[in-house]
């Protein structure tokens, strides 16, 4: 019995409550047997007994019925009759009782809950008051005991709680721990399932694509033919089908990623037009199909271009205004955007589609968000649709933390608001924006391909024979060479004794899949392709591959089915000029851009790339292509972009006012986004940051470096335009084809030739950032001293200290600086400077010239993030010393520098 017991009470499909009952009850029963012999009378051992029995009775009355509950009530009921009964007649509190009466209180606890239990609870302690009080104030109530047997009831009922607690307490921790251990397993199991179900899914996803791929890209090529207007139908109808199989299949695969968590959102900049437009062109002409007229109201204040999950938002509204076109037979659906700033940086975009159809009823408005269900089933039984669509959208909104709502009156539209914050990119107005100016007419266009190029060169890798024809047949038109390969061995094979100009490249392939070929492909030590731009072209649908690919350094991204305009768009932006034709007769075509998911531009090998406080001018930046990214500059105002939202100028008279501003580096997640948005243009980056102990930029680049295989950061050792020199060196190396390799050792080589010294003027601003004390910065203001900042392994050092005016500290700094003109490079010097005025200005151009003239002297206004550093009046020399080694490392022979 005793084993049948523990069988029970370890059976995790036994509810705990259940067996936490059976424990509990049994305990209290040993406890009850261990009380009896401290009963003083028959009458007393025969309660216990006969509450015993009553106890086994209503366990299994109670299991029995399954009302655990009542059962435990009961219980405690008769503890409660029981325990006052035992305390009086073994002696009250000289007796052994008043322990037993804890055992009251944990019964209820364990087994009673809600409102029971607590009622239950305050009994208990109301009648051990009570108890306590009426054995107090009328003693002859209570039986007498002799101390002898108070000091042995008390000791042994200690004992005997204590132990009969511990045992309690021990199997409940058992049990939590089985229990524990029980739902890691099913978690786990759960997590497996997810993961099965995720691969079924993807897998089938990938499985049907390739087909309809074939499907479609033969479909097209029939209807690119010279055909009856009966198989166009037919063609026309087949791709129809085809498109909304797809769909379906896109949709499943986006819930099933949503479901495990997969579904990740990607926030890149994107322009508002082209979205519109994009949106436009794909929207109208479904709408004038069914008789309906589009409108569009877009407010021309929005932001040209803002930072979100395009490729997320965009499905979000062609959903909403398929719907819209789908659930309504006469009228018109309109798509209306509005904006309102909540930051300096960022907008609430609201986009609300409008329809004229047949509405939703109000009772229905709560479940039209649920997945797979459809409202209104009688009416909407020739309508297409698996009630999907609603379901991923308002989860895709939520994803991107924005809200969607809706309001409908049946029979006469509804309008779907969806509310998307975002940040501003560039802050220029998109304008008037018409439909009239956007939609392009497709109709009734005759396929003309939109280039051609017969001496360009593709190859084009994939398994699947079928895909290989009818990607070759889609391009025959544009007459370039194509030639194929069946796995990645081969795709490796031809490219060692061919030169191919882009190359498209299946994902899933047996043996070796597409990106293990394409690094395989860039490694190749005798090779003709190292270089050549890759396309993925994969049946592997999602918006994360294009972050997939754009890390493993493709050029571009086409996901399958893809149409002839798509294939042609692709290959045209990254083919050669010298090679293309284009054919002005065709249409400028409209290409879906939602599959080509990232711009194919014409991608460098090598970009170099910096931050804001690279301090360069703006004409060398543009010449050299340097992209950079913005640091920070923190006010009691809140955060502004250097020089993109705050000027130095502004700062300083800000500052002036006595108030605070410093620089703050960009983050990890800033500093990811650069990359990502760069990387669309390259196919490396070197980014050179400021000098790693003086700004924490370095380390965070660093960070975002490393989700990126094809990012290399550098520690430029240096501030401000001295930075800017290194930049300068490596960008031009870039743009005259120097290795990677070659660039990083140069850059390392060159920080020690680099002259980096600053005199500030005001040390306010040092002691803003915490590098010297109040007290020194008195002592510098009152004896007019200046500090002249260097750097020194990477680190600021003070490098010396100038005494005086203006005009006696330039004198001094200068003189020192260029001093030995032996060692310096003459050919460039910038002069780097905070708010000061020309007269200043020429003064120190004149003792540059009186001491040491140079070929070619920049002068450069820092901007806010360097300025909020040093203060107004703060200015530094920069320029390169010589060396023979320095003169030729970064020179790339047959060429001048050009700068
Ligand atoms: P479906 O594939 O059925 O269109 P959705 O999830 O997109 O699935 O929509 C769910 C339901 O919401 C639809 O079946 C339809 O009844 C209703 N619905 C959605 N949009 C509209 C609309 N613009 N007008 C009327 N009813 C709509």
């Amino acid at each position: 019995m005793i084993k049948k017991w523990f069988e029970i009470i370890t059976d995790h499909r036994i509810s705990l409550r259940d067996r936490m009952f059976r424990i509990v009850t049994v305990t209290c029963m040993v406890a009850l047997l261990l009380i009896m012999p401290m009963g003083r009378s028959v009458w007393n051992i025969l309660a216990l007994a006969v509450s015993l029995v009553a106890m086994g009775l209503i366990v299994k009355v109670s299991i029995k019925k399954e009302r655990i509950q009542t059962g435990a009530t009961a219980i405690t009921l008769l503890l409660l009759l029981l325990f006052p009964l035992s305390f009086f007649s073994a002696g009250g509190f000289y007796s052994g009782v008043p322990e037993w009466f804890v055992f009251c209180f944990i019964y209820v606890c364990l087994t009673l809950k809600g409102r029971r239990m607590a009622v239950f609870f305050v009994l208990c302690i109301a009648e051990t008051l009570l108890c306590y009080a009426v054995a107090f104030y009328f003693p002859e109530l209570t039986a007498q005991s002799t101390q002898q047997s108070s000091f042995f009831d008390s000791a042994f009922s200690v004992v005997m709680v204590g132990f009969l607690t511990s045992i309690l307490l021990m199997f409940l921790n058992q049990m939590y721990e089985k229990e524990n251990e029980l739902s890691r397993q099913q978690k786990k199991e759960i997590e497996e399932l997810n993961r099965a179900e995720n691969h079924f899914f993807s897998s089938m996803s990938h499985e049907i694509r390739t087909p309809i791929n074939t499907i479609i890209g033969l479909n097209e090529i029939i209807l690119r033919g010279d055909i009856s207007e009966e198989v166009a139908e037919n063609a026309r109808n087949i791709q129809g089908a085809s498109k909304l199989l797809l769909t379906l299949i896109n949709d499943t695969l986006d819930l099933s990623k949503i479901k495990s968590g997969k579904m990740e959102i990607v926030n890149v900049s994107y322009e508002t037009g082209a979205l519109f437009s994009e949106i436009v062109n794909m929207i109208w002409i479904k709408a004038r199909e069914k008789g309906l007229e589009f409108k569009i109201n877009v407010d021309p204040s929005i932001p040209s271009m803002l930072c979100g999950d395009e490729v997320r938002i965009k499905q979000i509204l062609i959903n909403l205004l398929n719907n819209a076109v789908k659930y309504t037979s006469e009228g018109s659906v309109t798509l209306s955007v509005r904006c309102e700033r909540q930051a300096l940086n960022r907008v609430r975009v609201w986009y609300a589609v409008e329809d004229t159809g047949q509405g939703v009823k109000k009772e229905n408005i709560p479940y039209i968000f649920n997945a797979f269900r459809r409202v209104d089933e009688e009416r909407n039984r020739y309508i297409e649709g698996t009630g999907l669509g609603l379901s991923i959208v308002q989860q895709l909104v939520e994803m991107m933390g924005g809200e969607i709502s809706v309001n409908s009156v049946y029979t006469k539209g509804s309008t779907f608001i969806v509310q998307l914050d975002q940040d501003i990119v560039e802050e220029k107005e998109l304008g008037t924006f018409t439909l009239a100016s956007r939609a392009k007419n497709r109709e009734g266009e005759q396929y003309k391909q939109s280039f051609e190029a017969p001496d360009a060169h593709i190859l084009i890798v994939d398994d699947n024979d079928m895909n290989l024809m009818v990607v070759s047949k889609l391009l025959s038109g544009t007459k370039i060479q194509i030639d194929t390969a069946k796995s990645g061995a081969e795709c490796l094979k031809l490219t060692q004794n061919h030169h191919y100009d882009c190359i498209l490249m299946d994902h899933m392939m047996p043996e070796m899949n597409g990106i293990e070929c394409f690094h395989a492909l860039r490694a190749q030590p005798v090779g003709l392709c190292q270089e050549v731009p890759v396309i993925a072209l994969t049946a592997n649908a999602g918006s994360d591959n294009q972050l997939l690919y754009r890390k493993e350094g493709f050029s571009g991204y086409l996901a399958k089915p893809v149409s002839g305009a798509l294939l042609e768009a692709a290959i045209l932006s990254i083919l050669p000029q010298e090679l293309v034709h284009l054919n002005k007769e065709a249409s400028q075509s409209d290409v879906e851009k939602d599959i080509l998911i990232f711009e194919q531009a014409k991608r460098r090998s090598i970009l170099v790339t910096t931050d804001s406080v690279c301090d360069l001018p703006s004409s060398l930046m543009s010449k050299f292509g340097i992209p950079v990214c913005p640091y920070y500059v923190r006010t009691e105002a809140g955060r502004f972009l250097d020089e993109q939202e705050l000027k130095a100028d502004e700062l300083l008279m800000h500052i002036a006012e006595g108030r605070e501003g410093y620089s703050q580096a960009p983050e990890v997640e800033d500093y990811e986004r650069f990359f990502a948005e760069k990387l669309t243009g390259a196919q490396n980056l070197i980014h050179i940051t400021m000098a790693k102990h003086v700004s924490v930029g370095y380390q965070n680049a660093c960070e975002a470096a490393k989700s990126f295989e094809n990012v290399t950061v550098i520690d430029s050792g240096h501030l401000s335009s001295s930075m800017g020199l290194i930049v300068l060196c490596a960008a031009y190396m870039a743009e005259h084809h120097a290795t990677k390799e070659d660039i990083t050792e140069s850059v390392k080589r060159m920080k020690r030739f680099i002259s980096s010294a600053f005199v500030i003027n005001d040390t306010h601003m040092l002691r803003q950032a915490g590098r010297i004390s109040k007290q020194i910065q008195v002592l510098c203001d009152s004896l007019l001293l200046h500090p002249v900042l260097k750097l020194r392994k990477s680190k600021l050092v003070v490098g010396g200290i100038k005494m005086g005016g203006f005009r006696r500290v330039a004198k001094s700094y200068v003189r020192q600086l260029l001093l030995d003109t032996r060692n310096i490079d003459r050919r460039i010097l910038f002069i780097t400077y905070s708010g000061m005025d020309e007269k200043k200005l020429k003064y120190i151009q004149d003792l540059v010239q009186q001491y040491c003239p140079f070929e070619r002297v920049y002068l450069q206004k820092s901007t806010s993030a360097i300025a909020s550093n040093c203060g107004p009046g703060s200015f530094g020399l920069l320029f390169m010393k010589r060396d023979d080694d320095a003169i030729s490392f970064f020179q790339v022979p047959g060429q001048d520098r050009a700068w």
